[in-house]
């Protein structure tokens, strides 16, 4: 499959770009191109092209629009000091798409072709790149069933996509702590279900009470598991973590949480820093007693679009806790600084996490 060649239809089109970077918003401007290829069972990946952004046309029965066979990926680019093109731990994206691709029965793409292709749609687009700082290039590989039929069973058509738009500081006035409400009604997976999986059906279940938190002025809902409703799963998109005296926890990886690549690089870069760093069982239970006597100083979450969101206030049924006083933790801030200092070449890469593409 690597040896695939990659056709590239340049638009004769070009856009405006967004003139304002300050301005951008999140995934609503698209880059000029696009990344396309299809499969078909005993065809395999096909056709691999790059072409002008764009609607694409699908049959009304295509199997994700009834029965959700989809998965997706969410990854940035950013701009170095010297105006260089780089990339975050990119393979690790295409290896949790593969992931998400076995749970949702997709054909597996080849990871190294995939990123290939990601590097040469970057480059034909890369004055989309924004430069200012906190503004970066936001790509969303996806996978969806394309088979036109009714039939609720494994699609035998495919498409993977690439389309990449430009996105603003998600903080504009620098870090601020969000307020989050942890769910008591909703579930968002189950073990066994797909939770681990980045599927457009995740976020389907998760809307309800996504608006109703809104409702209550709360940005974001914290799930709890699904079976007992007592330890802590993760929030929104993000996964969470909380500091408890010498101690950093964050929910160990039981199938029913997304395996984020923040989440994952913040805790080598908190071990790199001497942390005792736990991935086990955490119940909302045992939050409240370390916030009542006063163990719990942080509480943050990790993911790509935010990279560290501090959360400065938590509510649980009538209990209110505000975390830090509502304040950016010390460890919020020195994992945010140092997260994006990394991702944008303003700090060393110790780890090798990041990839020029120019
Ligand atoms: C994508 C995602 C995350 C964060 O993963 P990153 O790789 O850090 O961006 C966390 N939770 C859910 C549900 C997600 O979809």
């Amino acid at each position: 499959m690597a040896s695939m060649e990659i056709t590239v239809q340049k638009t004769t089109q070009p856009k405006a770009k967004p003139q304002d970077e300050s301005k951008l918003q999140f995934g609503v401007d698209f880059t000029d191109h696009m990344f396309l290829m299809e499969y078909e069972v005993g065809k395999g990946w096909f056709d691999p092209r790059i072409v002008p952004y764009g609607p694409i046309s699908m049959s009304p029965a295509c199997t994700c629009l009834h029965y959700g066979q989809e998965t997706f990926e969410g990854m940035k680019a950013y701009r170095d000091p010297d105006g260089r093109i780089m990339l975050f731990r990119p393979e690790e994206n295409f290896r949790r798409l593969n992931q998400s691709n076995q749970r949702l029965c997709i054909p597996e793409i080849d990871e190294a072709f995939a990123l290939e292709a990601l590097t040469k749609l970057v480059e034909l687009d890369r004055d989309w790149v924004p430069s200012l700082s906190g503004t970066s290039l936001y790509i969303r590989p996806f996978c969806i069933g394309t088979e036109p039929s009714l039939g609720a069973h494994t699609s035998t058509h495919y498409l993977f996509a690439i389309i990449m738009c430009p996105v603003g500081a998600y903080y504009p006035g620098g870090l601020e702590p969000v307020k989050i409400y942890v769910e008591t009604q909703y579930v968002r997976a189950v073990r066994g279900g797909t939770g681990f999986a980045k599927t457009g059906g995740n976020y389907a279940a998760s809307l309800r009470a996504q608006d109703d938190a809104a409702e209550e002025g709360y940005s974001q809902v914290l799930w709890l598991d699904g079976v007992e409703r007592k330890y802590i799963e993760e929030v929104g998109a993000m996964n969470v973590f909380f500091v408890i005296g010498d101690e950093i926890v964050t929910p160990q990886l039981r199938g029913s949480i997304l395996p984020g690549i923040t989440r994952k690089s913040s805790i080598e870069l908190l071990k790199s820093w001497g942390y005792q760093v736990s991935e086990r069982l955490l119940s909302v239970d045992e939050v409240i007693e370390s916030h009542a006597s006063g163990k719990l100083t942080e509480m943050f979450g990790t993911g790509t679009a935010a990279v560290i969101s501090p959360v400065g206030e938590l509510k649980y049924g009538d209990h209110v806790m505000t975390i830090g006083g509502g304040k950016i933790g010390p460890i919020s801030q020195r994992l945010y600084d140092t997260m994006t200092g990394i991702q944008t070449g303003r700090l060393p890469d110790p780890f090798g996490w990041t990839r020029h593409i120019d």
